[in-house]
């Protein structure tokens, strides 16, 4: 079966945009806090929770952007598709699924072990 790089880079590009605007989105956030708006005591523990939850999406969105870069690099330089780790090919209903992976199941799985 032959990878559909034109669907995939389509949807790399749709995620780029969408992280990026969540990104600034919660940028913006951060920023209104840093101003002050919730500055009443009974909020602190609330607040602090808030917080911890924004950069935990927000890490999670930032390494998710660099993953989707790095893919939108490598089609780029054609070596799109090839397990970063050993250089097999990796499944295309794999790449489906996930446009950015960059390891093949099998690396994948080593990865995680
Ligand atoms: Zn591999």
């Amino acid at each position: 079966m032959p990878v559909p790089y034109e669907r995939l880079k389509n949807a790399l590009l749709a995620q780029q945009i969408q992280l990026t605007d969540q990104l600034a989105s919660l940028n913006e956030v951060a920023m209104q806090d840093h101003l002050g708006y919730s500055n009443h005591q009974a909020d602190d523990a609330s607040a602090a929770f808030d917080q911890a939850k924004d950069l935990s999406i927000r890490q999670n969105a930032e390494s998710l952007l660099k993953q989707v870069n790095s893919a939108l690099r490598r089609l780029d330089n054609g070596t799109y598709g090839l397990c970063v780790e050993c250089n097999k090919p990796i499944d295309t209903a794999r790449l489906k699924a996930i446009p950015y992976a960059e390891l093949c199941m099998d690396c994948q799985r080593k990865r995680e072990r």
